[in-house]
């Protein structure tokens, strides 16, 4: 007998959904940072950098950053005879970025091998990888922060200076005299208090020499499997800087106890941890009393990569949230081509080129070290800009993972893992509000900063309007004196946005710069706002174009 109902269906088939955003090349697509590299001058690497943009957009690289965030650390305090290990697991997914990130020189490439632009190269291929995985970032970092401190003391210089600049990432958890190379930590932050270092309870009390005996607490202890940190610590001369080593130079295991792993929100395959110290054995670096000068050196080039890094992050988001449009079509017509949808992207777009050129416009202020006036720029312009890369970071990882809908907020894509990241780079180092008063702190005890912010700002004078505007109010904003710390986010961000504006007006195409001044310098309902409030008339398909380069 017939059946009285028309066939079932029997296949499902998929379709508009935006396939994963792989095996392309991260730097080749990127003709702002391309442009900044050369600007900055790295250009000379720029082949380099096309290798390595290649290889992290691999999806052999996405799949490792992946398993090392999925297969988070775990802490194995005892061996099975219950001896104190304190010793940290990890995927091997997540040895195998470490070693990617040590073999090209991102713990200490422009240290060994100091050619003019060598931070800029660094920089740049820090951000492309930041694209990619942030936690195994965080190792890297501190151990390329912490050289210039240690190069100023001979003896650690010596012994560990070339297990610092090795190319080898040893993951072997051996005395450091064993091992082929090594990586740094730090550890500043108590349980009582992690911006005002003064509060710190940590002693240390003299062994002989230069050896100390360390008893106290660290709360925040991040990568504790490195093999050795800069800590402070109240020595009688005062709040001291001391190296710290895992294993003592007899080959003892060092007398810092692991408590736990901190439990974070993104940033999930680097281990954090808390500590105490019995007893552990460390050695002064520089002065009794000198420690928060010592370790703030380390902290400088920490909040360098602290706004690459999170310029890594938007650029990523950016890409993500342009491909998808790409793909995507809602009421009859691909995402890319609905004129609101350009404007959000636009508008995005806008804001990652900007943290690119500003982050490696810093990036060259560290190369020149002995110029005088690039130095004080980069005394008031690093917390300037680690505050607002950083601070901008979290609404563009939102504004990006709507443009991909529902699918942005599910763990399968990697939209949900940038969100989750974006908001670390504004805590540690030194947060929001710490950065905007270091910046004061720089204008008062330097006040010739303020000529190198006008020099480097000078040459985009008179190319618009919006621009002189903003910046002859800004001057006017850093001479007051009158509730100065107050006001000193608003002066923080104004010097941000007034060295992007420059370099957007003096470099960018004309299209950029003009969305930018129009949407970020005029004060009309950005600061603050929403993404995708261009003026209407902006044009849209040249800054997307230039944004997502084929
Ligand atoms: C994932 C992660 C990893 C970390 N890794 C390390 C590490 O390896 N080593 C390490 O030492 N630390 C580390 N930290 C700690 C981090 O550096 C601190 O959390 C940070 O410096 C802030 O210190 P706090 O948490 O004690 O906050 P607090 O110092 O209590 O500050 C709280 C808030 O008050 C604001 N504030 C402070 N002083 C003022 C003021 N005078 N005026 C106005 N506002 C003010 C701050 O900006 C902040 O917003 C890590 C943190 C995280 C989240």
């Amino acid at each position: 007998m017939k059946p009285n109902h028309p066939p079932l269906l029997t296949t499902h088939e998929v379709f508009n959904q935006a396939p994963a955003l792989v095996d392309y090349n991260l730097f080749a697509r990127n003709p702002a940072l391309q442009e900044a590299v050369s600007r900055e001058g790295a250009g000379w690497a720029h082949d380099w950098l096309m290798q390595r943009g290649a290889e992290l957009g691999s999806q052999e690289m996405l799949e490792w950053a992946s398993q090392a965030n999925q297969s988070p650390p775990t802490l194995r305090l005892f061996d099975n005879g219950g001896h104190r290990r304190d010793e940290v697991e990890f995927h091997p997914a997540y040895h195998r970025l470490m070693a990617y990130l040590k073999r090209h020189g991102a713990s200490a490439g422009p240290w060994a091998d100091p050619l003019a632009g060598a931070h800029v190269k660094r920089a740049a291929f820090y951000m492309l990888y930041g694209e990619i995985e942030a936690g195994t970032l965080c190792p890297t970092t501190m151990t390329y922060a912490v050289v210039p401190a240690i190069s100023r003391d001979r003896t650690l210089a010596d012994e560990w200076l070339p297990r610092i600049y090795s190319l080898d990432y040893d993951q072997r958890f051996l005395p450091a005299a064993r091992k082929s190379g090594v990586t740094l930590g730090m550890g500043l932050t108590e349980k009582q208090g992690g911006s005002d270092v003064r509060a710190n309870t940590t002693r240390a009390e003299l062994v002989a020499g230069r050896e100390y005996s360390i008893v106290g607490h660290k709360w925040f202890f991040s990568a504790p499997m490195c093999d050795a940190f800069l800590i402070l610590a109240h020595s009688p001369g005062g709040l001291s800087c001391f190296f710290l080593p895992r294993w003592t130079p007899d080959g003892r295991l060092n007398d810092i106890r692991i408590q736990r792993l901190k439990d974070k929100l993104g940033d999930r395959s680097n281990a954090g941890s808390e500590v105490e110290f019995w007893g552990a054995r460390a050695w002064l670096v520089g002065e009794e009393g000198r420690g928060v000068p010592t370790i703030l050196e380390m902290g400088t080039y920490c909040r360098l990569d602290c706004a690459l890094g999170t310029a890594g992050l938007v650029r990523q988001s950016v890409s993500q949230a342009l491909h998808h449009a790409r793909h995507r079509a809602a009421f009859g017509k691909l995402l890319i081509d609905q004129p609101l949808m350009k404007n959000v992207l636009a508008d995005l777009a806008v804001e990652s080129e900007a943290a690119t050129a500003l982050a490696l416009r810093l990036a060259r202020a560290f190369d020149a070290q002995s110029d005088e006036a690039e130095s004080l720029l980069r005394r008031v312009l690093t917390p300037a800009a680690k505050y607002w890369i950083c601070k901008r970071g979290p609404a563009v990882g939102a504004e990006a993972m709507e443009v991909l809908g529902g699918n942005g907020f599910i763990e399968d894509g990697v939209m949900a893992r940038l969100y989750r990241q974006m908001p670390l780079n504004s805590i540690w180092e030194g947060s929001g509000n710490v950065m905007c008063l270091d910046v004061l702190r720089a204008m008062a005890k330097h006040p010739r900063c303020l000529e190198a912010l006008a020099a480097e700002i000078a040459p985009a004078l008179g190319r618009d309007r919006r621009f002189d505007a903003y910046t002859a109010k800004l001057k006017d904003g850093l001479a007051a004196a009158e509730h100065i710390e107050s006001r000193a986010r608003q002066l923080t961000q104004g010097i941000a946005l007034a060295v992007q504006a420059a370099l957007l007006l003096r470099f960018a195409p004309e299209p950029v710069a003009a969305a930018f001044c129009a949407s970020r310098l005029d004060g009309t309902g950005y600061a603050g706002g929403s993404f995708g409030n261009l003026p209407g008339d902006s044009d849209f398909d040249a800054i997307l174009k230039r944004a997502w380069t084929a």
